[in-house]
């Protein structure tokens, strides 16, 4: 069966959109730890992200790059953090999340960001592309 991150990949569930191409996509986590906070996937379905051959795997992490360097445009930070845990979802994914404080970086932190600005902000990156 197919992961929710798939389904989000293909259209099929809705996402606040960041950025894709062929093989990688990236959009909102619908529970922001900060403002911005966004997921990169690979579109290919793989769980454990050390089990992507090196090629697709350097491939991700490039692509989480570009993401990565919008989204510090986009979103006020002093830096993006990074994680990968994958303890929820069973497709592997990039946590980045920008940073003010190393606080900001915390698992269980949630902070209520309207639909509409959550909207705005995955627009806002998406330009920085
Ligand atoms: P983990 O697998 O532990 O890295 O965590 C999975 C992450 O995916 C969590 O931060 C969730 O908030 C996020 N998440 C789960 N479902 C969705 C969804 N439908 N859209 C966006 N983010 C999601």
């Amino acid at each position: 069966m197919a992961t929710i991150f798939s389904k989000i990949a293909a259209g099929e569930i809705p996402c606040y959109k960041v950025a894709e191409d062929e093989r990688y996509f990236a959009f909102l986590d619908i529970n922001p730890m900060a403002k911005g906070h966004t997921l990169v996937i690979p579109k290919h379905e793989v769980n454990y992200m050390f089990d992507l051959d090196e090629e697709e795997y350097a491939g991700l992490w490039a692509f989480a790059r570009k993401v990565a360097m919008a989204l510090e445009q986009a979103v006020p930070c002093k830096r993006i953090g990074v994680a990968v845990l994958g303890m929820e979802v069973p497709h592997c994914h990039i946590h980045l999340v920008p940073l003010q404080t190393e606080k900001d970086m915390k698992f269980g932190n949630k902070v209520n960001v309207p639909a509409e600005e959550m909207q705005a902000i995955a627009e806002a990156i998406a330009a920085k592309m």
